[in-house]
């Protein structure tokens, strides 16, 4: 076992290191800077070079964090590391770990449609894949986000007609700035976002991702009219008195889990724009299978079809606990919910 699930996290005990641990470690590798995966309080970081700016914001200035570039080797105690794109957010890695002619790979969280805002995802061939599944059930297949953004446009545009401001509901490190980037030619009115949604973008941008432009809503006059406005904020402002500076306005969230109609309404918002920097269904099994490993081990998220899917095909596989619940947490469709086509 070149890595196992130890009570501080995933441990590669030949190298001495733990990937995303959820407890203080003396040597952390991280897959991205989600809070469930980059946690305070380790002596020592390794991330992507892509992701150090968000890493840094999250981690704090004192935190000592070494950067790699996508594919380069690092060795930890003669234990072969390297970090390759996995398409999620900025700076996301999949850690790849080679000893005595063993390959495994620990995917952290992942996607594979393309994202303006990271590196795309790179293939990795490994005996035992350690994957994600946050969305492993059939329900969930993502329709071409061209489609979800062209939605989001004709939104915003119907509110602006009629004098409303438009706020989107978005994690405030990856998501939101997809959302923005899928707006950049829009051109129906200003963007405002909320302060956790700037200090992000600010780092998106210095880690040259092109975004358009954006001002905090907070910096503006008292009795500014926010009518035609595009605004984005994290799912925690929901139905607080941050929002009331924006008058009328129509609500929206963008996630995976807005497949789901119950989720929808359980947030109270009039749209739900189906958005996910996960792989879908297909796309979790199409890359599993394609990474051509032997094992795999199916961490957090619907674990279990994921892991009979393998079984079926003659893939050996196991679920193991972790304690990465996944930036969005889990809802799951309760019996008879309708799905969004
Ligand atoms: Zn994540």
């Amino acid at each position: 076992m070149l890595l196992r699930v130890t009570d501080r996290g995933l441990y590669c005990e030949a190298g001495d290191f733990y990937i995303d641990p959820w407890q203080p470690v003396d040597r952390a590798v991280i897959t991205h800077a989600h809070g469930d995966h980059a946690r305070w309080g380790s002596r020592h970081y390794l991330a992507s070079d892509e992701g150090l700016r968000v890493l840094r914001t999250r981690l704090g200035a004192d935190a000592s964090i070494q950067a790699a570039t996508y594919g380069e080797p690092v060795h930890l105690n003669g234990v072969r590391v390297s970090l390759h794109p996995a398409g999620h957010i900025l700076g996301s890695a999949q850690i790849r770990v080679e000893h005595a002619g063993e390959v495994w790979v620990a995917s952290g969280d992942y996607k594979v449609d393309p994202d303006p805002t990271c590196s795309p995802f790179e293939l990795v061939r490994c005996h035992t894949f350690i994957t994600e599944s946050t969305f492993g059930l059939p329900i969930y297949r993502w329709r071409p986000q061209g489609e979800v953004f062209a939605e989001v446009r004709d939104w915003w545009s119907a509110n602006a007609r009629a004098g409303r401001a438009s706020i989107v509901y978005a994690y405030a490190l990856g998501k939101a700035q997809r959302v923005l980037a899928g707006v950049a030619d829009a051109d129906i009115g200003p963007i405002f976002t909320h302060g956790a949604v700037e200090r992000l973008t600010r780092d998106y941008r210095d880690s040259r991702i092109a975004l358009p432009a954006t001002r905090h809503a907070s910096e503006m006059p008292r009795g500014h009219d926010f009518g035609g406005s595009l605004i984005i904020a994290p799912p925690s402002t929901a139905g607080s008195t941050w929002l009331r500076r924006f008058g009328a306005a129509s609500p929206a969230f963008a996630s995976g889990w807005m497949q789901i109609r119950g989720a929808r309404r359980r947030r109270g918002v009039d749209r739900g724009f189906v958005l996910s920097d996960h792989v879908d269904w297909p796309a979790l099994l199409s890359t599993i299978e394609a990474t051509g490993a032997e094992h795999v081990q199916v961490t957090h998220g619907f674990r279990e079809p994921v892991v009979r899917w393998l079984l079926e095909r003659g893939i050996d596989a196991t679920s193991i606990a972790s304690h990465w619940e996944g930036e969005e947490e889990v809802e799951s469709p309760a019996a008879g919910e309708e799905i969004v086509a």
